[in-house]
């Protein structure tokens, strides 16, 4: 199986519709807060930086269990809850809530061609891996979207502590499956999936339909990744 021919795929606004977190800190309020009047809207500003992919240049090995991922992301999210009016104390119980609402698998949803084109590669000998700037809890969503007989691994950041676009998100995901000559990324992120793919000499699909010039590959949908790499 070493060196088989490899596609590298983004998973959040790639494989499944992308999923914010801002309707996770909502339905935290929906749960805790009843009757609350913040919109999601309202959370955007206070989610733009925060997260570990916001600094994709620091490696967090120490981040790597679920629980130590999560601890660390408690703080930011109580400012974010504080930020909305709400005490510290109160703010600092509701952002404890987030991980439940965001590792439930019923909040990611399977884009329609994802099943139907995985296959199709695997069929025709393509090896399908997953790297995603993601949660630790990432490779039980993908168990629970029933994507495991269709993908070698899936690298979630969250457990490797390096971040795409970081080199070594790329080096790694090269690394396991063998160094590939024939290999391939797809994501939906221009900077993160395509320049920094590219970079590290992979070819890569921008997919549905994202809007970017430089992008040397285009796909609006997943169907429009094998046409690509199947002709090259
Ligand atoms: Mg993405």
């Amino acid at each position: 199986m070493t060196g088989q021919k490899t596609i590298i795929w983004d998973f959040d606004g790639t494989l499944v519709q992308f999923t914010s977190w801002r309707y996770a800190l909502i339905d935290v309020l929906n749960e805790f807060e009843p009757g609350h009047d913040i919109d999601h809207e309202q959370l955007r500003p206070f989610l733009r930086s925060g997260f570990p992919w916001h600094k994709p240049e620091e490696p967090h090995f120490h981040l790597s269990t679920p629980e130590a991922w999560w601890d660390s992301l408690e703080p930011f999210f109580t400012r974010v809850y504080q930020s909305v009016g709400f005490n510290m104390e109160r703010a600092a119980l509701l952002a404890r809530q987030v991980r439940k609402q965001m590792t439930n698998p019923k909040r990611f949803i399977l884009f329609e061609d994802t099943i139907p084109v995985l296959t199709e590669l695997k069929k025709n000998g393509w090896r399908n891996v997953i790297l995603s700037n993601h949660m630790p809890e990432l490779p039980d969503i993908v168990r629970s979207l029933e994507l495991t007989p269709l993908i070698e691994f899936c690298l979630t950041s969250g457990v490797t502590g390096y971040e795409k676009p970081n080199p070594q998100a790329f080096h790694m995901a090269l690394s396991l499956a063998g160094d590939p000559k024939n290999v391939w990324m797809a994501g939906d992120n221009p900077i993160s999936d395509v320049k920094g793919a590219e970079i590290q000499g992979i070819p890569a699909i921008l997919v549905r339909g994202q809007k970017n010039e430089e992008a040397k590959y285009k796909a609006k949908d997943l169907w429009e990744v094998i046409k690509i790499i199947e002709e090259q």
